[in-house]
């Protein structure tokens, strides 16, 4: 067996250096417990958090300690009645390639009726932060103009697509490259998307949304949190999911500049964590899954081979290698 440890605590940009690939036995399951052999891992922003010290909403993880993260396998023994050998199962103890858990951490799940590495991104927990920041905290409705950033990526392709099936006027996607913007508009159906890295988003988001914009879905904070308030309508929303501009950051970043606008505009900035949406998942499921099946909601993953390579594709992931979800394959 393997597992990824978390060697020590990141300074600005994490490194390989920060990660210790492990060699260790196969864990032995004991009485109320099954071992079930990870298929995939997930890697996400928040985990940049978690290695750092700083009290969060999650635990920071342990230095020596293997890193946690949502993963998908299947059950090589079993003594708890809910699950058997070859049942497949999502948990939180991904970075490793075996996990010996409670039945209370698992929740079984059908690989038949989806790809099962979906279990991660769209139909998982991605899909469901899209869902709920959108529906849930901005309460986007019919006939909105929709700017959303890190637009190519898992929880903001989802995002910007679920926007139009709901009857957005205008959806605008940002992301880090001239084929990312490519496929938010060829592909996916945004009306208008823009590389931030071509020039200031203020005037690039000006451009693609002449009338403004009545919802933000920030992924990124920062510069793109400024561009949205200059250009949010009277009672616009902002729905603060992530800043991943600043995860990486050694010094407190500034508050966006323009906050001040929030009085004339009267506008909303809701912070979310998809844990308080629970509520809303059967909803979630029933309404996002068929649209997955009938290929009206697209959904791109990033594929890496080899738990050895979980530490790069993490690192990837944080400089933009991505489209759609990244995950790793065992
Ligand atoms: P993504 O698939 O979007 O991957 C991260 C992307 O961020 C990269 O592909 C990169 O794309 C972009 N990025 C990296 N650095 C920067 C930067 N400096 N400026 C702009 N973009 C950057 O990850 P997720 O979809 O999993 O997560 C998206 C956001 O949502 C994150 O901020 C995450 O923390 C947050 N999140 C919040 C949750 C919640 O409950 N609040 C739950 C899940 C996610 P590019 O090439 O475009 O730069």
């Amino acid at each position: 067996a393997t597992e990824i440890r978390l060697a020590s605590r990141p300074k600005g940009t994490p490194t390989l250096e920060n990660f210790d690939v492990v060699d260790t036995d196969v864990p032995t399951p004991g009485p109320g417990q099954v071992l079930v052999r990870n298929t995939w891992l997930s890697v996400d922003p928040y985990m940049r958090m978690r290695m750092s010290s700083a009290k969060s909403y999650a635990a920071p993880y342990e230095v020596g300690k293997a890193m946690l993260g949502a993963a998908v396998g299947e059950v090589v023994e079993s003594d708890v009645d809910s699950v058997g050998p070859g049942d497949t199962v999502l948990h939180g103890f991904g970075w490793r390639s075996h996990a010996v858990l409670k039945a209370r951490h698992i929740v079984k799940v059908d690989p038949q009726a989806a790809p099962v590495s979906s279990y991660l991104g769209v139909l998982g927990m991605t899909g469901m932060t899209a869902y709920a920041g959108l529906f849930d905290v901005a309460s986007m409705r019919e006939g909105d103009t929709v700017f959303v950033s890190g637009a190519a990526g898992a929880v903001g392709s989802v995002a910007g697509q679920l926007a139009k099936l709901k009857g957005a006027k205008r959806v605008i996607g940002s992301a880090g490259s001239a084929e990312k913007v490519r496929w938010l508009t060829d592909e996916l159906g945004f009306d208008a998307a823009f590389n931030y890295k071509d020039g200031p988003v203020t005037e690039q988001l000006a451009s693609a949304a002449l009338d403004g914009i009545d919802v933000y879905f920030d992924n990124v904070g920062g510069e793109h949190l400024e561009a949205a308030i200059d250009s949010l309508n009277l009672h616009g929303r902002i729905v603060v999911c992530g800043m991943i501009s600043q995860y990486n950051a050694t010094a407190p970043t500034p508050a966006p500049r323009n906050l001040s606008q929030i009085i004339a505009k009267r506008f909303t900035m809701r912070g979310m964590l998809v844990g308080d949406h629970e509520h809303l998942r059967s909803e979630f499921q029933s309404e996002v899954a068929p649209l997955v099946a009938e290929g009206r909601l697209k959904y791109s993953e990033t594929v890496v081979d080899g738990i050895r390579n979980t530490p790069q594709a993490f690192l990837d992931l944080l400089a933009g290698a991505n489209t759609g979800k990244m995950l790793v394959r065992l």
